[in-house]
């Protein structure tokens, strides 16, 4: 299966889940939208009421908001991929509970996987705790830092953050403007690490000696 057959078998089985309480209060399940071949993945937190009544994620007021700041760049949002920590919308907008993100986490995952980004932004905390556990989003926000894993992570607020605090708002642009940036440095690491990992495969390659040729062995005196 290919990446797009991939994103598409997953979304379907996050429209039927049911392997956490978040699935009884939904109407929709949000799996997540956008270019299977970009190399930028955004990750925010879970669906709100807009995006839990339309199945779309970030088209409520924080979704405009986030159209402007990719517009900013240059950017559609069919540019990128975007999805969420959670798929289904926790109720009143609350914070997901660990073992709703937990049960979720598989999906996002094979997300990853098949769309193999060069960089992931994460939007607001929880999402940012799944990649740089225990980092402060005050300290790292708009740099380009890796995870565990080695992925390549962008973490900046989430923009629904600016609707509440307009101070974030210039911060957000701001960080946004430095994304391009750091995705060709996420490209390059990756591309430089891909030679070095050819190099490292052709050194310790077992050196072949060459045997003698099929006429020659025919005639050679073994004993
Ligand atoms: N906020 C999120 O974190 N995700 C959405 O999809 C919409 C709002
Ligand atoms: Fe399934 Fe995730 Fe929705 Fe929970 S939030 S029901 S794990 S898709």
């Amino acid at each position: 299966m290919g990446g797009e057959a991939i994103l598409a078998q997953i979304a379907d089985e996050v429209r039927g889940c049911t392997r956490c309480a978040l699935s009884r209060r939904r109407t929709l399940a949000v799996p997540g939208e956008g270019n299977v071949r970009s190399d930028v993945l955004l990750v925010g937190e879970g669906p709100g009421a807009r995006e839990d009544a339309t199945g779309r994620p970030f088209v409520g007021p924080a979704g405009q908001l986030l159209t402007e700041l990719l517009r900013g760049i240059g950017w559609e949002r069919e540019d990128v991929f975007i999805t969420n920590v959670v798929k289904c919308r926790p109720p009143g907008n609350r914070d997901p509970e660990p073992e709703e993100a937990a049960a979720c986490a598989g999906y996002l995952e094979r997300q990853e996987r098949a769309l193999d980004p060069a960089v992931v932004v994460t939007l607001g905390r929880h999402s940012l705790q799944r990649y740089l556990p225990g980092a402060r989003i005050g300290a790292v926000h708009g740099q380009l830092r890796r995870s565990f894993s080695g992925q390549h992570v962008f973490p900046m607020y989430h923009p629904a953050a600016a609707l509440h605090q307009a101070s974030l708002r210039e911060t957000l642009f701001r960080d946004m403007r430095g994304l391009p940036a750091a995705l060709l440095a996420a490209r390059e690491a990756l591309g430089a690490e891909r030679v070095a990992a050819v190099q490292a495969e052709e050194a310790t390659a077992p050196v072949v000696i060459p045997g003698p040729a099929a006429d020659e062995a025919e005639q050679m005196t073994l004993f």
